[in-house]
């Protein structure tokens, strides 16, 4: 089976600078680092690792070949991501001495996919195939909707939240996954409870507090891993793509949140985005 990503793909520009910028104040920084992410890279690599046939939906500029070259290199079909005129979407990000930082995001050729892209991506799907979404491309309620009258098991983060988004998507989704806040940003945007939704799974993910499952009027608990985080950035992709790639082979949801949890929690001991997502080999032999 395929999971079918329609996806953001950025460009994470890394500025070390000595105190962050006032305003009109120029500053030199002591070094920069570029990463691969975006919520819907990091999604799909965490697929890939996790073992899952992933395809990507999405778009960069001329200037993001590096950018899908990776994912390719990671192990993700590349083939529906298309080259637009508009720069690729990154992030710049200036972090301090202290850890502090101040972040600029541009969506850039994250909100040119097309219709008929997304179109032809989907008539390669089969049934029993998954597509997911977030909220940082263009397309997700019509990528929800395409999915639903094909047959597919439809996915979504509820990430950035997006009230909009996310209610229009809502009456097509099989599976939800939100963080905690993005749970109750979501309960005043519609005035409903998480098991009134008539979604058939929802998870929420509770940070260093686990996870919890919502299925048919029932709640499951799954506490997080004790571990020493160093850094957070992109658990809930890491979390969110080894649950999908679980769903993808068919394994019960209860199973696939366990591995999604040591999947996260081994993410949070390292640096980085989608460059350090942990495999499966890795994510079964870590001792925590
Ligand atoms: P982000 O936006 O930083 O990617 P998120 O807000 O979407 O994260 P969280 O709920 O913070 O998602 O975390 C996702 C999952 O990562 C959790 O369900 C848990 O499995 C794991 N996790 C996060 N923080 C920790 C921690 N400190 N220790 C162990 N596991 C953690």
């Amino acid at each position: 089976m395929t999971i079918w990503n329609l996806g953001s793909i950025n460009a994470d520009m890394i500025y070390d600078v000595p105190h962050l910028p006032g305003a009109g104040e120029t500053l030199s920084a002591n070094r920069l680092d570029r990463f691969l992410g975006g919520k819907g890279a990091n999604m799909s690599v965490a697929g890939a690792r996790a073992g899952a046939r992933v395809a990507h939906i999405g778009a960069i500029g001329p200037d993001g070949r590096w950018a899908r070259d990776r994912l390719t290199e990671y192990g993700v079909d590349t083939r529906w991501i298309a080259e637009v005129s508009d720069p690729t979407g990154h992030a710049i990000i200036a972090v301090d001495a202290e850890g502090e930082n101040n972040i600029i995001l541009f969506q850039g050729a994250n909100h040119a996919i097309t219709s008929d892209q997304l179109g032809q991506a989907l008539s390669s799907a089969d049934q029993g195939d998954l597509i997911v979404t977030q909220n940082e491309t263009n397309l997700q309620v019509e990528a929800a909707k395409l999915g639903r009258e094909m047959g597919l098991t439809v996915c979504y983060a509820a990430a950035p939240f997006q009230a909009d988004a996310v209610r229009a998507v809502l009456p097509y989704l099989d599976f939800l996954i939100l963080n905690e806040v993005e749970a109750e940003q979501l309960r005043q945007a519609t005035g409903q409870g998480l098991s009134e939704l008539g979604i058939e799974h929802v998870i929420v993910t509770l940070g260093s507090k686990g996870a919890r499952y919502h299925h048919k009027g029932t709640t499951s608990d799954f506490l997080a891993y004790k571990v020493q985080a160093v850094d957070t950035t992109g658990a809930g992709d890491t979390f969110t793509g080894y649950v999908l790639a679980g769903m993808d082979r068919g394994m019960p949801m209860e199973q696939a949140i366990l591995q999604a949890n040591r999947a996260a929690a081994l993410m949070v001991t390292r640096h980085g985005t989608a460059d350090v997502i942990p495999d499966l080999k890795e994510v079964r032999e870590a001792r925590f």
